[in-house]
């Protein structure tokens, strides 16, 4: 007989088909927690606590009906502690429970706390694997070693050998490992725009909840309709939905912008990933299937663009946390200072590019990689914004942000906070780059086009002061050495005018 055992599953881990669910068994009892802990140690966007609350809440519901024993601590039962070990001591001691156990946390602060408790339980204890992800915790670290930089093209191509995804024998399909020559063009038109796929949930009952436990929270919310995935059957559907309709254009368009539509052929499908309703080797299969019985109508690009996001960037970012985690969250390679904007927090900024893509993540708690990377992430790397605030804004607002994918793509990715761990130069870019990629411009108040004097784009000046300003950590990286040639070209009178401009805009953020 089995030792009574208690197993429990976090919010993030709503894998239906992990090995704990293959048969049920009677001394077995799992547990769902909503905890105040959870809602606290950030502020969060209120359609991610809706989601998971309301994913939690169905994945509980669907255990039950195959057969397993399951309890349920909702947010305002009264006998919550609103922390998981006081609740879970209780129920221990409460339902007798002679093992407790549960699967690898994603997230450094949990994944502590988990080891932190077994060792003031005094019943056996164990882990295992979430069998969520297509690499080990630890594969990245040791991939790269003690190497400085860690290239993810590097791996990803070891990961397209290893699994043998796109090639032919040795070599990669199409002879080329890498489409973003011909992927990455600007919305032009030529193909139509579909609706992204919406669900319906009425979440309304939950919101009243959170709502009289005094949650804080952030962001708008149609109650009566998230749109989001919030099972497995939904997440499934959005798969299919993206490679029948998205699929097609996915790279062609992956890094254009619109002022009108959110998410253009962006699969929007990271919330059901992150909290583990679809894996990710059940995507690239279903992706690769998918291709195989459509070429006439779907390039390798668009195909190849997909696989690397999933197979490469995400499994990547995973890794390179545990390889980095606990010192990442202390990163701040450029000595970065200044307070977040106010505007942030209601998208209430003149520069329309801003506005545009803080109010859609404000409305929808999601935004594509360019609207974070080049406009978001690009501003506040651009205006010195502290990495802390930066982190805390974009772990809050996003209905996909846990800290193991949010902090590599923010503190590293983004804001260089890593001195160059992850990327080989700064992500910025002048306005130049974001009128190229999107519409914004053309409804903006501010020029594109000029770098300083009345309406100059902010974007311009702070580029070339972001430089100025880091000559000494960036000037002899060989990536940027044409900014600091057309930097040192530019004559006097010129560049004190732009960095004056700068100066006076980074004087006052709020104003812009
Ligand atoms: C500053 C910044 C912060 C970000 N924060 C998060 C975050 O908190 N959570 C998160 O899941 N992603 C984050 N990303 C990565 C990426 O922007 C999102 O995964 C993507 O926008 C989600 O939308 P989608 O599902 O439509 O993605 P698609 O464009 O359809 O891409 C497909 C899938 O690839 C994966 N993917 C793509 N790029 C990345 C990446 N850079 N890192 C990891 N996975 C990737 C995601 O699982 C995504 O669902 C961030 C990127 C930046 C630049
Ligand atoms: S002009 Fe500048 S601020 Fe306005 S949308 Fe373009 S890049 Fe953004």
């Amino acid at each position: 007989m089995m030792a009574k055992t208690l197993r429990i599953i976090l919010g993030d881990q709503l894998n239906s088909n992990h090995s704990w669910y293959k048969h049920t068994d009677n001394d077995v009892t799992y547990i769902l927690l909503e905890v105040m802990q959870e809602q606290q140690y950030v502020m969060h966007h209120v359609q991610k606590i809706l989601a998971f609350f309301a994913a939690m809440r169905n994945f509980a519901y669907q255990l039950t009906k195959k057969g397993h024993q399951v309890i349920y601590i909702k947010l305002d039962d009264a006998d919550n502690a609103q922390n998981f070990e006081d609740n879970l001591q209780r129920i221990i001691k409460q339902e007798g429970i002679q093992k407790f156990e549960y699967q690898l946390p994603d997230e450094y602060r949990l994944d502590e706390q988990m080891k932190a408790l077994c060792q003031k339980l005094d019943i056996e204890t164990s882990y295992t694997d979430t069998e969520h992800f297509i690499t080990q915790r630890y594969d990245v670290r040791d991939f790269f070693g003690d190497k400085k930089s860690f290239l993810m093209e590097r791996f990803y191509r070891a990961m397209r050998e290893k699994l043998h995804i796109l090639m032919n024998g040795d070599e990669p399909l199409g002879d080329r490992w890498n489409f973003d020559a011909d992927n990455r063009k600007k919305y032009d038109g030529k193909v139509a725009l579909p609706d992204p796929i919406r669900f319906n949930h009425n979440v309304s009952e939950l919101k009243v909840m959170i709502d009289r436990m005094g949650v804080q929270y952030f962001g708008e919310v149609d109650e009566q309709h998230m749109e989001w995935p919030l099972s497995r059957q939904e997440a499934l559907q959005s798969l299919d939905f993206f490679c029948e309709h998205l699929l097609p254009h996915f790279g062609t368009y992956e890094d254009a912008m619109l002022q009108n539509h959110i998410s253009l052929f962006h699969s929007r499908m990271s919330f059901a990933q992150n909290s583990k309703l679809v894996s990710p080797a059940e995507i690239v299969s279903t992706v690769l299937s998918h291709y195989e019985k459509h070429k006439d109508e779907i390039t390798l690009a668009q195909v190849e663009g997909y696989i690397r996001q999933v197979i490469g960037w995400r499994e990547f970012m995973r890794g390179v946390y545990w390889s980095q985690m606990p010192g990442y969250e202390e990163k701040n390679y450029l000595n970065h200072t200044t307070p977040i904007p106010h505007w942030y927090w209601d998208g209430k900024t003149q520069m329309n590019c801003l506005s545009k893509c803080i109010g859609q993540s404000l409305d929808h708690a999601w935004a594509h990689h360019i609207q974070r990377l080049m406009v978001i992430g690009n501003f506040s790397l651009l205006a010195g914004i502290h990495p802390d605030d930066v982190d805390a804004w974009y772990l809050g607002v996003y209905i996909d942000a846990i800290q193991w994918v949010e902090i590599t793509n923010t503190r590293g990715m983004s804001q260089f906070a890593d001195g160059g761990l992850i990327a080989s130069k700064p992500y910025v870019a002048s306005a130049a780059y974001i009128n190229k990629m999107s519409d914004y411009c053309k409804h903006c108040k501010y020029d594109y086009k000029k770098r300083y004097g009345e309406n100059a784009c902010p974007f311009n000046s702070l580029y070339w002061n972001f430089f100025d300003r880091n000559a000494e950590k960036l000037q002899s990286n060989p990536r940027i050495g044409m900014a600091y040639v057309t930097l040192k070209k530019m004559k006097p009178d010129e560049k004190e005018k732009i960095m004056a401009q700068a100066e006076t805009y980074l004087s006052d953020l709020n104003a812009l």
